[in-house]
């Protein structure tokens, strides 16, 4: 069986590297708040290209902590709406609405999987506050146009790159493009922890601070609190792992283009539409989507041929149980086709030559 994505085998390529450094938290007795986050944080915003990082402690509560951060910096309030596409992961949604902030979906495109920046201007109201933009399945959702609407109207430009850690946008890194960034460290992202864990990044300090302070229970000194904040903190036991997967990050990137490259060189079935090279080009391939009208036949003739596939995602957002509220008005063709259609096949740096070559033939077989 060839897995969608065998972690075991993942942390097994620095096995020694990533033991030694969690050996290292164990002895050491120091395990929050310490010199492994201190080290790690500084070593992620030079690689990403900003002057701050913040660790916390997942991906979904660093856009929370973003978007909180800036309540308490007066930039947004209650009911202002934030722009963000509607094909993203429940998580950018939820740190959203978890912070009263109205969600406002916009449609992606269907050769890209991103938020389609023709249809963002239209969309803005005397409320709109803020473009959320996520950069998913690991390619780039930043354009030049969306820099253009956001500076026009005076919007805070935010990127979840929990799924594109390392992708260029011509010399600079996603998470460095807008105000403000959240990333995840979830074990499956192409920078994965060992557990949980998450980052912000930014150049504006005082939204540095203002997120360390949230994190800490709102406190900046000791026993002194000067917001309601929560307890989110990257432990050290993760940031020591980070480090040691921060180093190979560039080098699994490289692995997952070269085999997105083969995916789309020998795979020419006609039932399914594959990313384009231009495409594949400019992401890290967190995942690799292919769409097919039939999508889970396909999956399930791969399934016999021993390949399992993920769908990312079955139901779109605003098709869930949670957001009954909004989704009865909704018509979102695009979103709902890509949730009806997508199939991801593996993509990772551990996939070996011969299992490339199987999937390859199996999805080359599917008539
Ligand atoms: C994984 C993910 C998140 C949430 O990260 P967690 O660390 O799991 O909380 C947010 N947004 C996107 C697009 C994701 O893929």
């Amino acid at each position: 069986m060839i897995k969608f994505l065998d972690l075991k085998a993942v942390t097994a390529m620095h096995a020694d590297e990533i033991s030694a450094a969690v050996q290292r938290v164990v002895n050491g007795g120091w395990y929050l708040q310490g010199n492994e986050n201190k080290a790690f944080t500084e070593e992620y915003a030079r690689y990403i290209g900003t002057r701050y990082c913040v660790g916390c402690g997942n991906g979904l509560d660093a856009l929370t902590l973003i978007l909180r951060a800036y309540k308490e910096m007066g930039r947004l309030h209650d009911g202002d709406e934030v722009i963000v596409p509607a094909n993203t992961y429940i998580a950018t949604i939820l740190a959203i609405t978890e912070n009263n902030l109205t969600p406002v979906l916009v449609e992606p495109r269907i050769d890209t999987f991103q938020i389609d920046d023709n249809l963002i201007e239209r969309t803005i109201t005397s409320r709109t506050r803020a473009i959320m933009i996520v950069h998913l399945y690991g390619q780039c959702a930043y354009t030049e146009q969306i820099r253009e609407i956001s500076h026009n109207h005076n919007l805070l430009l935010i990127e979840d790159n929990a799924q594109a850690h390392g992708c260029r946008y011509n010399d600079r890194l996603t998470g460095s493009l807008g105000n403000a960034a959240a990333h995840s460290f979830y074990p499956g992202k192409n920078l994965g922890a060992l557990g949980d864990g998450g980052a912000v990044t930014t150049d504006d300090e005082e939204l540095a601070n203002m997120i360390g302070a949230l994190g800490n229970y709102g406190s900046e000194r000791k026993y002194v609190f000067n917001y309601k904040g929560r307890n989110s903190r990257l432990d050290e036991i993760q940031a020591a792992v980070l480090r040691v997967k921060l180093k190979y990050l560039d080098t699994d990137n490289a692995l997952r283009r070269s085999i997105a490259m083969q995916y789309i060189e020998h795979i020419d079935n006609p039932l399914l539409t594959l990313p384009s090279i231009e495409y594949c080009q400019h992401s890290v391939h967190h995942i690799f989507p292919v769409l097919c009208s039939e999508r889970d036949r396909l999956q399930q003739h791969l399934l016999n041929q021993g390949i399992q596939t993920m769908i990312h995602y079955p139901i779109p957002p605003h098709r869930q149980q949670c957001y009954a509220d909004m989704g009865s008005l909704l018509s979102l063709p695009i979103t709902e086709r890509i949730h009806r259609e997508e199939l991801s096949l593996p993509l990772n740096p551990t996939l070996q030559q011969e299992e490339i070559e199987q999937i390859i033939k199996a999805v080359n077989s599917f008539k």
